[in-house]
């Protein structure tokens, strides 16, 4: 079928629909005429439509051609035969001989064997499968993409008379979760910490889509294009007088990103396609956002996936101007505003007045994606990964958002609310306390100095060297930058961030983990790998090694940066000390080549390393006369020595570091950096949790880096602990088989007044 056919069929296909859903006759009736007139005009001999019902079931609910029993009889599970299949993909599926197909099932009550080939396409509403448009031909077809598209157009109509409710409740497509007025607890991740309390606002932009169908495209993609301006002159607006303003580094990066999004020229075009098969611009829209929503939702990677939030943030914007609905003005917002969203892009957060923003809870979202990255910089309390909570909560109930305990409490009675209060109340006179440690030294009640560092990734962490006092970075992972802008910073770029960074440290040592990305941590602009076993893939030094011109790049950027300063850089991932040597060689290669262009070489350059991976563990004799430090990286060596993996949370927290065993094997190597005068520290997750660290201390840990936050806990129970004491009580310990012997480090802290 030629473009232009397709697209007058299928504006008269749309028309005809529009009449047919408008018309009299009950839901049921008007489905069945709407097979029959798919049918007809896609020449097609069988059309039958599919809802989603309770139990993530695809009912048969009107079919032309197939047995007109089978209707309502016909049940497929999400996943299960060919229609179960589009739904689990939420992908249009061709078939030109469905019988070979790996998902075929076979429904003898519905006599489809004369039928060979099929094309079906989900039938999306917010980006979920509420049901499956499919049609089939006796001859073996192949059936053409126009065809496919103007299956989808009638999905989206589609879409709407399943939400409508007329053929199946509202309730059964919502998901249902006991008595909704109920308090209620939910459990996600924590994206930004800190605790808030305020009314719920969805952030749904559900707009009512009045007019679906189209008679003029011309002044349709007008309309568009119009509304495209005008979005553009408001992000500019945005993002030259927000909040953010001024920031540094990773805001403009994330705005960069997000802007680069907008002009792309690819989603304007498909919405333009959308027009031209008859659908207004505001249905384009939302056809093509869907879409996006139900193709890169799913995506293995998780930079494909933030940018679908990207994508649908400029798409609920790009409606706001066709529709003209109004913004979120402030009078209109509760006093304290806790958002709800399914995900939301960093120009959405900020339209909101961020001084009454309380909170974000998500039912998606990352670590990285930027409306997390932008929330802690506003410190704000982002909890994600939190399924369904959009159904679970109305406008202006009650909400607390405990970041730290990654929580969310809906509808909290009173009582439970003023506890958070005072929670809250008691966090911030805590904060308030821990400030004058800030001046004074980690040093414990027996006289023993420890050295506490903060791990930073992005530009905003370095505050937190003045703020906390700490003696400056103990881990700069150096990916984290990498990881937010929209392609590979070169040689001039990074020299500029390198220098911003020492320059806020303000003196302060820095230790520069060279870039540790692979695995789940994906750079966009890197070629995209499928691993089976990401965390023990081709990632940091491995990749570095493979692919030198990287690693060289950064070093040299390091060296210039440094502008004669001293430098501390470790290379993570080492499983081989020969892999370290390799990579010092490289530094080498670039301390050389800086004297040949006569640059200031750093005053000192200290090369260590990061002990995260068992093998190493085991060739320190060979690996301590080589490296100037060494730093363990307690949450990839853990999840290496136990074999679990440190992002799954069902094992994650199945094995303990507080053990005999981990703990021995942590002091033997303790010694053996003693041993040979080498430093050592620990900078994973353990050297910020009091208990944790109070055992570090004990086995002869002088240096510990953490996040920031951790400082001031931590240097209150560094200075209110003895630290012979504790080495003493875990060296009667290690005998035992236990697996775990917080419960006794927890009692001895107790009965020695450690602050823990
Ligand atoms: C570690 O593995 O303990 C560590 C500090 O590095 P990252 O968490 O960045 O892998
Ligand atoms: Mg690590």
């Amino acid at each position: 079928m030629s473009t232009a056919k397709s697209q007058t069929v299928s504006r008269k296909l749309l028309a005809g629909v529009r009449d047919v859903m408008a018309g009299e006759g009950s839901a049921q009736a008007r489905l069945d005429r709407t097979t029959g007139l798919i049918a007809a005009s896609m020449e097609a001999d069988v059309c039958s439509i599919y809802v989603r019902r309770a139990g993530d079931v695809l009912e048969l609910f009107s079919t032309q051609g197939l047995r007109p029993e089978s209707v309502h009889v016909t049940r497929l599970r999400i996943g299960e035969g060919v229609i179960g299949a589009i739904a689990a993909r939420a992908q249009p599926m061709a078939i030109a001989n469905v019988r070979n197909h790996p998902s075929f099932a076979y429904r003898p009550e519905t006599g489809e064997e004369p039928f060979h080939s099929m094309l079906g396409v989900p039938v999306l509403r917010a980006g979920r499968v509420v049901g499956i448009i499919a049609v089939q031909n006796r001859e073996h077809r192949r059936y053409a993409d126009e065809e496919r598209e103007i299956l989808q157009t009638i999905a989206m109509v589609l879409a709407e008379m399943v939400a409508g409710g007329d053929l199946v409740s509202r309730d059964e497509l919502a998901p249902t979760e006991g008595d909704a007025l109920r308090p209620l607890r939910v459990e996600g991740v924590c994206y930004s910490p800190g605790l808030g309390i305020g009314k719920v606002v969805l952030h749904e932009p559900g707009f009512d889509i009045d007019h679906l169908v189209a008679q003029d495209p011309d002044a349709e993609v007008e309309r568009l294009r119009h509304a495209f301006t005008a979005m553009h002159g408001q992000l500019d607006t945005l993002f030259r007088k927000g909040p953010l303003v001024g920031g540094e580094g990773e805001f403009q990066d994330v705005m960069e990103a997000f802007r680069m999004v907008a002009e792309d020229a690819g989603w304007l075009r498909r919405i333009e396609e959308a027009i031209a098969t008859g659908l207004t611009a505001e249905a384009a829209v939302v056809k093509v956002k869907n879409e996006m929503r139900a193709r890169l939702g799913s995506a293995p990677d998780p930079y494909l996936r933030e940018r679908v939030h990207d994508l649908e943030d400029l798409g609920n914007r790009l409606l706001q101007h066709l529709m003209g609905a109004a913004h979120h003005a402030a009078e209109d917002l509760p006093e304290h505003v806790v958002l709800v969203a399914r995900n939301m892009g960093p120009a959405e957060l900020l339209d909101y007045d961020h001084t009454r923003l309380r909170g974000v809870v998500l039912e998606e979202g990352s670590a990285t994606s930027h409306v997390s990255i932008v929330a802690r910089a506003l410190d704000i309390p982002v909890l994600g990964q939190v399924p369904d909570v959009m159904t679970k909560v109305a406008n202006g109930e009650n909400i607390v958002v405990d970041g730290r305990n990654a929580q969310a409490i809906l509808r909290p009675s009173e009582d439970i609310q003023q506890k958070f209060h005072e929670t809250r109340r008691a966090n911030e006179r805590i904060k308030a306390e821990y400030v004058q440690y800030k001046d004074l030294p980690a040093r414990t009640r027996d006289g023993v100095d420890v050295s506490l560092l903060i791990n930073a990734g992005l530009l905003f962490d370095f505050d937190q060297i003045e703020t906390t006092g700490a003696d400056g970075v103990g881990l700069y992972r150096t990916e984290v930058p990498f990881m937010v802008r929209s392609q590979f910073p070169d040689v001039d770029a990074q020299r500029q961030l390198y220098e911003r960074v020492l320059e806020r440290a303000q003196g302060k040592p820095v230790t520069f983990r060279t870039i540790d990305v692979g695995g789940d941590k994906v750079l966009p602009y890197w070629e995209e790998r499928d691993e089976e076993n990401p965390a023990m893939g081709w990632r940091a030094i491995r990749i570095c090694l493979d692919r030198p011109a990287i690693l060289r790049q950064q070093l040299r950027a390091l060296i210039q940066a440094a502008q004669g300063r001293a430098i501390d850089v470790m290379f993570p991932m080492v499983a081989e000390v020969e892999e370290f040597i390799a990579a010092k060689a490289l530094l080498q290669r670039e301390l050389d080549r800086e004297t040949k262009r006569g640059g200031l070489l750093p005053q000192t350059v200290r090369c260590g390393v990061m002990l995260e991976v068992p093998a190493l563990a085991l060739q320190l004799d060979k690996l301590l006369k080589r490296v100037d430090f060494v730093s363990i990286g307690s949450n990839d060596l853990m999840q290496f020595l136990y074999a679990t993996d440190r992002g799954n949370a069902h094992v994650s927290k199945r094995y303990d570091i507080l053990s005999p065993f981990a703990l021995g094997f942590l002091k033997t190597v303790r010694e053996r950096c003693d041993h040979y005068g080498i430093p050592v520290s620990v900078c994973g997750q353990a050297a910020g949790d009091p208990l944790e660290a109070m055992a570090l201390v004990g086995l002869g840990f002088r240096r510990l880096s953490m996040p920031p936050p951790a400082i001031g806990p931590i240097k209150e129970m560094v200075r209110s602990m003895e630290a012979h004491a504790v080495a003493q009580f875990l060296g009667s310990l290690f005998g035992m088989p236990h697996a775990s012997i917080r419960q006794r480090l927890r009692g001895f802290a107790r009965d020695h007044g450690v602050k823990i």
